[in-house]
């Protein structure tokens, strides 16, 4: 008796919490043919490479993408073969288009032989919406705080595994962005970030506290829905090659 008292109050339970979830409203029904099929895309040659509704920033061959954020005139960043490297000093570089929410494919790679440690290792970021920094560090074997070190989400969300490269090898960020909603001046959605580095999982859909400027947390400031993407110059000589970007729909 006791026992079929525990089962009907556990599917009393099952029930309850199946009776408060909320699914995704859609107006289309269970298997509706009149459902619009997805797009079409052309997957790219590899899965590194960019598919055919990709916008390719940099595909190693000119930097006509991208321009300075100090002056407003072209990259200072050098290119070389199939890459471009930092020259320290010159400031940071954005896209002349702007994003939003977004898949992003990019790749990176700390110089080898440059003896720096901590903060100091090959230093820059890759920046959402001119202000959510992915740290870019050279995070194999060169300890710095958790919360900024290569795949951080700089002062909030060290990456969830340590799963860098040596200096001298290239790396991969792959990831998706919502960008924040905000209503007036007041943000009524955080920013959201999921990020893959060398195909492994390091941030699950982490939201966003507001800007990565220190100390943390900043809040957020309202700014536009589409912002310039950047990456940022830290002083120190690195490289990025084959980056790509989507647009995607909220
Ligand atoms: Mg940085």
């Amino acid at each position: 008796m006791k026992k079929m008292i525990q089962k009907s109050l556990l599917s009393l339970s099952v029930f309850a919490v199946g009776a408060s979830f909320a699914h995704q409203a859609t107006e289309w029904g269970v298997h509706d043919a009149a459902r619009p099929q997805p797009p079409i895309v052309t997957p790219g040659e590899t899965d590194n490479s960019p598919p055919s509704d990709a916008v390719v920033l940099f595909d190693g061959t000119d930097l006509s993408e991208w321009k300075s954020c100090n002056d407003g005139g072209e990259a200072k960043w050098k290119l070389k073969n199939g890459y471009m490297e930092i020259v320290p000093g010159s400031g940071d570089i954005h896209t002349r288009q702007l994003f939003g929410s977004c898949q992003i494919h990019i790749e990176w790679s700390i110089i080898e032989g440059l003896k720096e440690e901590g903060q100091d290792g090959g230093n820059s970021g890759v920046f959402l919406m001119e202000r959510y920094e992915l740290q870019v560090l050279d995070s194999y074997d060169n300890a710095t705080f958790p919360d900024g070190q290569a795949g951080a989400i700089y002062g909030q969300s060290p990456p969830q595994v340590n799963v860098c490269k040596k200096p001298g090898q290239w790396q991969s960020y792959d990831i998706i962005f919502h960008a924040p909603v905000f209503e007036g001046e007041n943000v009524i959605k955080a920013a959201t970030i999921t990020v893959f580095q060398n195909g492994v999982l390091i941030q699950d859909n982490w939201e966003i506290w507001g800007a990565t400027y220190l100390p943390p947390p900043v809040p957020y400031v309202a700014h536009a829905a589409k912002m310039p993407f950047r990456l940022q110059e830290h002083h120190h000589a690195m490289r990025y090659r084959n980056i790509w970007i989507r647009p995607l729909e909220d």
